[in-house]
């Protein structure tokens, strides 16, 4: 079978990462999507961490606010890890959301400074049987779900990674580990 072709949103944040972990995922073949061409090109998206404010002004300037929202509406699957959680929800700090398409509302920087970064060990069993390492970088936490939105993961009692359907959210960075259960995990959302 042909590998599914999964865009990474190349404006700003961990695309590398991201593009490391797919070429190293069977069946995947990851690329940058920076313009609409390529994300027609793509059977689904993922919108890598960095800084949510900063991803939100170049998709505007990059035009690629509204052909992402409405591929995602579409079906496309879709995945955003840390500021691309933060783009995903429908209520950030209590304000319209970027994309706001996933039944979550998220706090930024929810972890505070002390406590900007840290990882942990964790079995998140729907995406693997192994523990996984989960890693927050001045990650956002989901504070409610609602909908058809699923509660995938808790760590320490927070919600850190959503399910909608076709849309994953996580608050932690995969494509900075070792792993590439969450990268298999999400091409099962793929037909
Ligand atoms: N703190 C960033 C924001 O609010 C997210 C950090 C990340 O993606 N690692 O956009």
């Amino acid at each position: 079978m042909a590998d599914k072709k999964i865009g990474v949103l190349a404006l700003q944040g961990s695309v590398r990462e991201h593009l490391d972990c797919l070429a190293r995922t069977e069946g995947a073949e990851g690329f940058p999507v920076r313009t609409r061409e390529e994300l027609a090109r793509a059977e689904a998206l993922i919108l890598p961490g960095g800084e949510s404010t900063t991803l939100r002004t170049l998709l505007r300037t990059f035009d690629l606010e509204e052909p992402i929202r409405r591929r995602i509406l579409e079906g496309m699957p879709v995945w955003g890890t840390c500021a691309g959680m933060i783009l995903l929800a429908k209520e950030v700090d209590g304000a319209a959301a970027p994309l706001g398409v996933m039944d979550v509302s998220v706090r930024r920087n929810a972890y505070g400074r002390q406590s900007e970064s840290f990882s942990t060990t964790q079995i998140v069993p729907e995406v693997s049987p192994d523990p996984l390492t989960l890693t927050f970088i001045r990650a956002p936490q989901a504070q409610r779900v609602w909908g058809d939105g699923r509660i995938l993961c808790q760590t320490n009692g927070r919600i850190t990674a959503v399910r909608q359907g076709h849309m994953l959210a996580t608050a932690f960075h995969p494509e900075l580990t070792d792993s590439t259960a969450f990268h298999r995990y999400f091409l099962s959302f793929l037909p």
